[in-house]
């Protein structure tokens, strides 16, 4: 049984994710990790936050912070935020760590060793009034091709052309709107990727389990070629640039480029989670040192795609070192804000703070699976949300709950009832049930996360179903050993539903498993429908919990409409 090791792609930084960041990356990460545990794999979930590169440097400047303390206060807010949201990170860890630091400097000096990095001399533009370097993204000029105002330094948004910041006419800061720019030379290491990719196309060519999305995204930058990459920055919030443990010579005032250092934090942290827990990090990541059994599941957007499968490929096979590397690679594609994009500028959209504060976080796991953007692009709107909370969870999966639970209290003394036996009803739910148990396992398995979704809401289903049809309040009255069997088999039902729910909105499958007394946390059940409503026997008490899921009325789409916007930009 393989062990298995869990990465999402590192939030940045700079202040709360919105849901889409949620949706892409950390939730179903979350869920699979959820799954895995509960059917008795050893599972390692890392996460961290990815802290270094001028947005950081930008966003604590205008928080009027220094940058470290300015990335110690949202680490904290990030990882309060994630673990509100029900997100079971073994670790959380930080790109800033020492141990990230360590090994960033190292892999740089085995990729130097191996002839993959050399020194070379750029022209920048540097901004002599806010004395610094300025990245592609912080200038702005006049577009040379069509003559756009606003054109960025990498790229004209207008023409679509790709640019060189050298070439932009009339070029202006973006961060003070100074003109007063010239071109210097800077030295700046180099990964030499394009000796590197027949070794990434050969290294691509055996994980036959990633998905299309994914694998067209990395063929594509390979049929296009890989170019030769500067992994240095002059910045100085960052991993330092050293060479064989000492500062490299020149480079004293420039660290490693964030996209360098940020990825091998999945290492480091892991590094960051051994230190805490006294757990090996090296059996994990070194095909040496015991990681031959380890499977390694990548989650993240569609834009970070081509830095997974190339990029940090480049570092991990260039390195000439036995490191584990990914075997399953899932993607996501974009969660839209009314058909736009959720923007933090134009604060466009729901983000996680906020989310919490008007709804319970499993009613945003429910809705941002059922809803993944998975194999397309998916849009939020208030309608889908009230949709998936009123109708999934309120009326199909509380309601039976509730129900169930409530009429054991005043018919049965809130103890679950002995006496008959399963008759052909029971018999038919059980061979329903077990059906839908192999079909959602097998969706969970394979990180089908809308399917997943689909086949979980079919089990609730189920439920509803086999109570209508048994109707125990009628058979109270007429054959109590009848109504006491229908009540035993949908109580169950409702340990059951707390098992298989668990990855999905563990908060209130706890709540479900502690009002029948099934165990916590979860096992994931058979594909036996008769044995696994069999388990919670016969004389042991139940307590209805209070209303599970709270429906979302037209006033509250009305107060969030006009606090988050949306119904007028349809
Ligand atoms: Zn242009």
């Amino acid at each position: 049984m393989p062990r298995i090791l869990i990465t999402s792609a590192l939030p940045y930084i700079n202040g709360v994710k919105h849901l889409g960041n949620l949706a892409g990356s950390m939730l179903p990460a979350d869920v699979h990790a959820r799954f895995q545990r509960a059917r008795g794999r050893e599972v390692l979930y890392i996460c961290a936050t990815d802290e270094h590169g001028t947005p950081a440097e930008l966003a604590a400047a205008a928080a009027g912070q220094d940058v470290a303390a300015y990335c110690a206060e949202q680490h904290l807010a990030q990882a309060a935020i994630g673990r509100a949201f029900g997100l079971s990170w073994d670790w959380f860890g930080r790109s800033s760590s020492p141990q990230n630091a360590r090994l960033t400097q190292h892999f740089a000096d085995v990729l130097e060793d191996r002839g993959l990095i050399e020194e070379r001399t750029d022209q920048l533009i540097f901004s002599i009034d806010d004395n610094r370097f300025l990245p592609d993204r912080y200038i702005e000029g006049t577009c040379p091709i069509c003559g756009f105002g606003k054109a960025r330094g990498d790229q004209c948004d207008h023409c679509g052309s790709l640019l060189d910041p050298i070439d932009l006419k009339d070029p202006y800061s973006v961060i003070s709107g100074s003109r007063n720019l010239e071109a210097r030379a800077t030295r700046h290491l180099y990964l030499l990727q394009s000796r590197l990719q027949p070794d990434i196309r050969a290294w691509l060519e055996t994980k036959a389990e990633f998905p299309a999305l994914a694998r067209s995204i990395a063929l594509k930058h390979l049929d296009e070629g890989l170019i030769d990459r500067g992994i240095t920055r002059d910045l100085a919030w960052g991993v330092p640039v050293t060479r064989g443990g000492q500062p490299r010579t020149g480079f004293e005032h420039k660290v490693f480029y964030v996209w360098f250092d940020a990825p091998i934090e999945y290492i480091a942290a892991t590094e960051e989670w051994a230190a805490t827990s006294g757990g090996d990090w090296r059996s994990w990541w070194r095909e040496d040192e015991g990681a031959s059994d380890v499977r390694y599941l990548q989650f993240m957007g569609k834009d970070n795609v081509a830095f997974h499968t190339v990029s940090f490929p480049a570092t991990i096979l260039g390195s000439g070192e036995p490191w584990k590397t990914v075997d399953v690679l899932k993607a996501f594609n974009w969660l839209n804000w009314y058909g736009g994009k959720f923007s933090t500028s134009q604060g466009r959209g729901v983000f996680m703070d906020a989310a919490l504060e008007i709804l319970p976080a499993d009613c945003w796991r429910w809705f941002l699976t059922a809803n993944s953007p998975e194999h397309a692009d998916s849009a939020f709107t208030w309608d889908l949300l009230t949709a998936a909370v009123n109708r999934d969870l309120a009326d199909v999966l509380g309601n039976f709950v509730n129900r169930v639970l409530k009429f054991c209290e005043a018919r049965f003394g809130g103890v679950i009832p002995d006496g008959g036996a399963p008759g052909a009803l029971e018999q038919a739910l059980f061979a329903e049930v077990s059906a839908r148990l192999a079909d959602l396992t097998a969706q969970f398995e394979a990180i089908e996360t809308r399917k997943s979704a689909q086949a979980l809401r079919a089990l609730w289903v189920l439920g509803n179903e086999y109570l209508q049809e048994a109707a125990p309040w009628s058979a109270i009255k007429s054959d109590p050993e009848r109504a006491a069997v229908i009540v035993r088999t949908a109580i169950n039902l409702v340990g059951l539903y707390a098992r298989v729910s668990a990855p999905v909105i563990p908060f209130a499958a706890e709540a479900m498993a502690g009002a029948v007394g099934e165990a916590w946390p979860p096992s994931w059940p058979s594909a036996d429908g008769a044995a696994e409503l069999s388990r919670l026997a016969a004389g042991s008490p139940v307590v209805a919990p209070p209303v599970m899921f709270r429906k979302i009325e037209a006033a509250d789409v009305e107060t969030w409409t006009a606090r988050f916007g949306g119904a007028d930009e349809a």
